[in-house]
């Protein structure tokens, strides 16, 4: 489909107008624990050519790799993290903190090589893949961006959660979440996506979890990797990790990224505003499903370069206050 629908709406190259692809200007590897198995894994991203997509690839499996293609429709499961798989069962697990940090760097092409099931957890953020594609360089490659632009409100609910699509310039993002908590409690943002604000905003917020649950998910030898170096750990209203916050609302943040990188499983950049109310992995590839489901609802455009440079304030501020009220009533 994605080779088909290309042809419609890449513009001339050379046209000076429009944003085009980008993937890595070299390969780059590291590896750390895997946040479930607590396994040690090794991860290698490598340039990809122009349309390609993002693609994981698990080496090591029947002789050659295993691909599995980063869309929603290969989302296999959502307990606790976002895991992708193909027809053949193979899987990888955790890729939501790496897609937001590849979404985020605005790359289009990608092969991730990876040995194990799962995307090593780091320090529980998207910052150090953001630091590896840094390192890498990114190059612009001969063929315009495509990006997915949303043409009218796509909802999903349930109960109290709610995830919503809405046609915008750029893309921007707004996050609810209540916790009955006082380290937490009720936090809410709304930001601007565009420019490469990703990284300043979003990109060092950390996965985080409760002391009782954790003890509950290792007696089920569950997030056997997770420790107080790669989440933020409540025990009760208390931080356990002694250096606190990264920032003073990195919950709500945290949940944002996990969105975007989710988001990016549509296969290209949405432009659009995304506004969840407490909703995480499920709603997500749920609410990309309801997207696709409806040929109305979207379409597949190029990105000019005077759309892609609004200012992620502007963003934020044109949209504040208007889907937050509609989600409350
Ligand atoms: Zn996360």
């Amino acid at each position: 489909m994605r080779s088909q629908e290309q042809g419609k709406t890449a513009g001339p190259v050379g046209d000076i107008n429009v944003v085009y692809q980008q993937t890595l200007k070299n390969p780059i590897s590291c590896s750390g624990v895997s946040l479930h198995s607590g396994a040690k894994v090794s991860m290698t991203l490598r340039p990809a050519k122009v349309d390609e997509g993002i693609v994981f690839v698990r080496t090591g499996i029947s002789g050659g790799g295993a691909r599995i293609p980063a869309t929603w429709d290969h989302v296999v499961d959502t307990t606790m993290c976002t895991k992708l798989g193909n027809k053949d069962g193979v899987t990888v697990g955790t890729v939501e903190h790496l897609m937001a940090a590849i979404a985020g760097c605005q790359i289009d092409n990608l092969i991730v090589e990876i040995n194990g099931p799962e995307v090593p957890v780091m320090d529980g953020s998207a910052q150090p893949f953001v630091f590896l594609i840094e390192c890498a360089g990114v190059v612009e490659q001969r063929k315009p961006r495509r990006v997915i632009r949303v043409l009218k409100e796509v909802s999903v609910r349930n109960k109290g959660r709610i995830a919503t699509l809405f046609p915008g310039r750029g893309f921007s993002m707004g996050f609810e979440i209540e916790f009955d908590n006082n380290a937490v409690a009720r936090q809410s943002l709304s930001l601007g996506l565009m420019n490469g604000a990703f990284k300043e905003e979003l990109s060092r917020a950390r996965t985080f979890g409760f002391l009782h649950e954790a003890e509950k998910l290792w007696a089920l030898g569950l997030a056997k990797g997770a420790s107080l170096e790669n989440a933020v750990v409540l025990n009760g209203d208390k931080i356990l990790n002694k250096d606190g916050l990264r920032y003073e609302d990195e919950f709500v943040r945290h949940k944002a990224l996990d969105a975007f990188g989710d988001l990016y499983l549509a296969g290209a950049p949405l432009i659009g505003r995304f506004h969840g109310v407490c909703t995480g992995h499920s709603a997500n590839n749920q609410l990309l499903r309801a997207l696709f489901a409806d040929k109305n609802a979207w379409t597949y455009d190029v990105l000019r370069v005077d759309e892609a440079e609004v200012s992620p304030h502007v963003l934020a501020g044109m949209v504040a206050g208007e889907p937050a009220a509609a989600a409350t009533a």
